[in-house]
């Protein structure tokens, strides 16, 4: 190196992760000044993260929902260093490349209904542009008073202004509730194992459902939703039939769905995607999160061939004028291919299916020794209930970090909704570690 100082701050041994952290960085959801410094994670292997001071931790929530196969899996690294030294990335636009084609090629192949596909980044984009696409479609077709947007109760969408106002999980609105658009919204009949009502909750909601069509059905553009599972709300799951029949219900209006699969998208409900297990054919789908086995950030809206059409047109003004910098990033597409690879290959849906088997069995247990725990449900690699502690209300809201803290001391990465733990660990869990896990959970909720 030569003599000239490059940054005031130039890094040495001397900085721990943790000081340089401390001094720069500003975390997501971090918002009490008196919490714990991050902690500095080395590396990953597998279900299991490795702590710069040598202690390990499981994995339970996969990164925030993105891991699928394990972090490192040697196959998807291979294939991402193999692309990085073959093309890095290029502009999206008039141009292409093998990664983004073939990736496009496979999942249309597993969505046949909406074979078209346009990339993006993260989840919530790839909701933007499902909104928009719905939306302007309306336009492009001439039905220009189709504007209303529908969804249900508890929601969640993302992070962008957009994705913020098709979002009804209020907590993370807050300041910008007056840059929010309007839209409607159902109660979401969410269930768990031995719910005696459930037949009551959904026929609730055709009613609303109907009063809504009857009212406003001809003015609405497109319905967005989490199938089966609203995860941000934590995990609150629905009925695959009851979705089944409010999809092709609403599609009857001639109302375009979207599936909003940036979670429940390869194979957290079992199947390789939601719509699959509800046997539907929303119009528009969103991927993200667990598109790139949880590498690389990317994202992609699927839709149906009909609608793309509309946005082909001699001048400008019916095109789809939206565009990221990384558009179809090919590093980000390569790791895609290689992650649904590995679901042949190492047959992951069965994998899930073990998982879910697992889970049943602790419920069980749960139900039978912890009373403190209610509404149980389980549905592929994701399974929650909530906890139940006698103390008044304002203390169920300090629960969430209490518990985190003390699964963390034991070497869990769990992080609770409120009053909800779940579990989404990668696929490649080992039986031993979900036991483990399992005991850990027991123990903790015991002395609380
Ligand atoms: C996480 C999530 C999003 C947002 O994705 P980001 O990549 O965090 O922007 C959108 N929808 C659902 C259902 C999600 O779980």
């Amino acid at each position: 190196m030569s003599n000239i100082a490059i940054h005031p701050a130039t890094i040495g041994d001397l900085d721990s992760i943790q000081d340089l952290d401390t001094q720069h960085i500003w975390h997501p959801c971090f918002h009490l000044a008196a919490s714990g410094p991050a902690i500095p994670i080395v590396r990953g292997e597998g279900e299991r993260l490795i702590a710069e001071d040598g202690r390990e931790y499981l994995d339970m929530v996969s990164s925030w929902w993105v891991n699928l196969h394990g972090h490192c899996h040697p196959h998807i690294v291979g294939a991402i260093s193999t692309q990085a030294r073959t093309l890095d990335h290029v502009i999206f636009a008039n141009n292409t490349h093998a990664p983004a084609a073939r990736l496009a090629h496979k999942l249309a192949a597993f969505l046949p209904h909406t074979p078209r596909l346009f990339y993006s980044d993260n989840g919530s984009t790839s909701n933007e542009v499902a909104i928009k696409i719905a939306y302007q479609y309306w336009k492009n077709v001439g039905e220009s008073k189709r504007t209303k947007i529908l969804s249900f109760e508890s929601d969640y969408h993302g992070e962008t202004l957009g994705a913020m106002s098709v979002s009804g999980a209020s907590v993370f609105l807050g300041p910008f509730k007056d840059l929010m658009f309007e839209i409607n919204r159902l109660p979401f009949p969410e269930t768990w194992e031995g719910d005696e009502e459930i037949d009551q909750k959904e026929a609730h909601v055709f009613e609303a459902l109907e009063d809504y069509l009857m009212d406003q059905g001809d003015q609405t553009a497109c319905v967005i939703l989490e199938p089966l599972i609203q995860g941000a709300a934590g995990m609150r799951m629905c009925r695959p039939s009851f979705l089944k029949r409010f999809v092709e219900r609403v599609q009857s209006e001639g109302i375009l769905v979207i599936f909003d699969e940036v979670m429940t998208g390869f194979g957290r409900t079992g199947h390789l995607f939601a719509c699959h297990k509800a046997d539907v054919k929303p119009d528009l789908i969103c991927l993200s999160k667990g598109i790139t086995g949880g590498f690389l950030p990317l994202a992609a809206t699927l839709c149906r061939e009909d609608i793309f059409q509309t946005f082909i047109h001699e001048g400008y003004e019916k095109a789809f004028a939206h565009s990221h910098s990384y558009t179809a990033n090919p590093i980000g597409c390569a790791a895609g291919l290689a992650s649904l690879e590995l679901f042949e290959s190492e047959q992951t849906l069965n994998k899930i299916a073990d998982i879910e088997a697992h889970y049943k069995r602790f419920i069980q247990d749960l139900q039978n020794t912890m009373p403190s725990t209610i509404h149980h449900r389980v549905m592929g690699g994701i399974m929650a209930f909530e906890i139940q502690t006698p103390k008044a209300e304002g203390y169920t809201s300090s629960l969430g970090p209490k518990l985190r803290q003390q699964l963390q001391d034991r070497g869990l990465l769990i992080r609770p909704l409120g009053n909800t733990l779940y579990l989404l660990p990668p696929y490649c869990v080992s039986h031993a570690n979900l036991d483990h896990t399992f005991e850990v959970i027991k123990e903790v909720l015991k002395d609380l």
